[in-house]
């Protein structure tokens, strides 16, 4: 047994302090209770910090007074440019609005197992600093992107295409500096130059940004399964050799003064684990001429399907404009469990559904929704996270600046 084993007593739990953990953590902290947000890196933004991520897919208003305040806090540095910001200073931004609201962060932390039973969890273990620790909790949010802690849990999942497993492709991201004066490009003995676009592996992704840098997305690593550890550091590993082979490319071909300065901490993923909740949304439900609303819509969606293909290199796949819509409630209550919730790309849909609604801007409503929803869960007392009263539920969330209505969004497909 480990030295320096302990246990913690929270209200909340948050599993992951990407986008959709810190803005579930503070919606729920900022109302008094006690939240405890557990990340395994030593920043918060996730994949759109340390996943290395420069941009936002989503028609940016109406998602909330804690995505408008990161907005405004990277506006106040200088640090965004329309649609694209700079991943450093949202580091400091996420911490600073996490600490306002009084969350207790512990950084270097993986929650490794689950204790549930009867329809609820009961606790999580965690270990940081090759410490194991033990945390209790009335409520649970899991926003580990994939899905970790309500698997841990027991809860249902799905995972990647019906058919094959395949997930949606990940990429490590990278930025180049300019030295001010020509680079000699070079690649080392066993990796193949690309010579043509047609040839790039993934997407042909490379902004030059105001304020200097370009942020390249090119690298496309297929076929691996992201909840798998050996297979998570061969894609890794694949990433790496592909990210070289592009930047001599657009040394040789688009940036001749140009270095590689830095690139994500981690490989970047589109989608992991996609937790059964109360409710799937469907491809149908997002492209269908049905209503865009729904009785329990605590988000709204507006990004296109952005479907990569899951067998072909290069740029192939599917881009469709949608109209907005509505996510559910429903779709962030993992099935079977009374305390239980998930919130970002690892909430309830299908494959395409989820190429939507997995965008930043989207994943932090639907945090905002979740700590919303855990916070009014604790106040008036339920048992069952689906005792929460709906209608109040969605006033305090037009009442903290999210548009609830789809046919008051735009669509976003750029
Ligand atoms: C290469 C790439 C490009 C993209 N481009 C865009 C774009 O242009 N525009 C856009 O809007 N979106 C884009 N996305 C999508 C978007 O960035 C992500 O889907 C979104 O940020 C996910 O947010 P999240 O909070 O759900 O999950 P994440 O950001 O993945 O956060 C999950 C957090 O949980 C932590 N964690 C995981 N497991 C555990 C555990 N067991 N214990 C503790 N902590 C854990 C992780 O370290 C991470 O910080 C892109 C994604 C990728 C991969």
């Amino acid at each position: 047994m480990a030295i320096f084993d302990r246990t913690v007593d929270v209200d909340v739990v948050v599993a992951g302090g990407g986008t959709a953990g810190c803005a579930a953590a503070i919606a729920a902290a900022r109302r008094g209770h006690r939240v405890l947000l557990v990340e395994e890196s030593n920043c918060l933004g996730g994949v759109s910090t340390t996943g290395g991520v420069n941009e936002w897919f989503a028609s940016l208003e109406g998602l909330g007074d804690i995505f408008a305040r990161v907005v405004r806090e990277l506006d106040a540095f200088g640090a965004r440019f329309g649609r694209f910001y700079n991943p450093e200073y949202l580091k400091i931004v996420w911490q600073l609005m996490v600490e306002e609201a009084g969350v207790e962060v512990l950084f270097h932390a993986s929650v490794i197992d689950a204790v549930a039973g009867d329809g609820q969890v009961h606790r999580v273990r965690v270990v940081a600093c090759s410490q194991a620790i033990e945390v209790t909790a009335r409520y649970f949010i899991d926003a580990t992107g994939e899905g970790d802690l309500a698997a841990l849990a027991g809860a249902q999942f799905m995972l990647g295409d019906p058919a094959t497993g395949r997930t949606l492709h990940m990429s490590l991201t990278c930025l180049l500096h300019d030295t001010g004066q020509p680079v000699t490009p070079y690649l080392p003995p066993g990796l193949s130059p690309i010579d043509r676009p047609e040839d790039l592996p993934g997407l042909r992704t490379y902004h030059r940004l105001p304020d200097g840098r370009v942020y390249c997305n090119m690298t496309k690593v297929m076929a691996y399964d992201p909840t798998d550890p050996f297979d998570l550091s061969a894609a890794e590993r694949e990433a790496r050799r592909q990210l070289i082979r592009t930047v001599h490319y657009l040394q040789r071909f688009h940036y001749p003064t140009y270095m590689l300065c830095a690139s994500g901490a981690k490989i970047g993923i589109r989608e992991g684990r996609r937790i059964l909740g109360d409710y799937v949304l469907t491809e149908a439900d997002i492209t269908g001429a049905g209503p865009r609303d729904q009785a329990d819509g605590v988000a709204v969606g507006t990004c296109q399907i952005d479907f990569h293909s899951l067998t072909q290199a290069g740029d192939a796949g599917r881009r469709q404009r949608v109209e907005p819509y509505a996510i559910p409630l429903r779709c962030l209550i993992a099935r079977g469990f009374a305390n239980l919730l998930m919130a970002g790309k690892c909430a309830s849909g299908d494959q395409v559904a989820q190429s939507s609604f997995r965008m930043t801007p989207t994943c932090c409503a639907m945090g905002q929704a979740a700590g919303t929803t855990a916070a009014l869960a604790l106040e008036s007392a339920a048992d069952n996270i689906r005792a929460v009263d709906i209608t109040r539920l969605r006033g305090e969330l037009t009442a903290a600046g999210m548009e609830l209505d789809p046919a008051r969004h735009q669509a976003f497909a750029p």
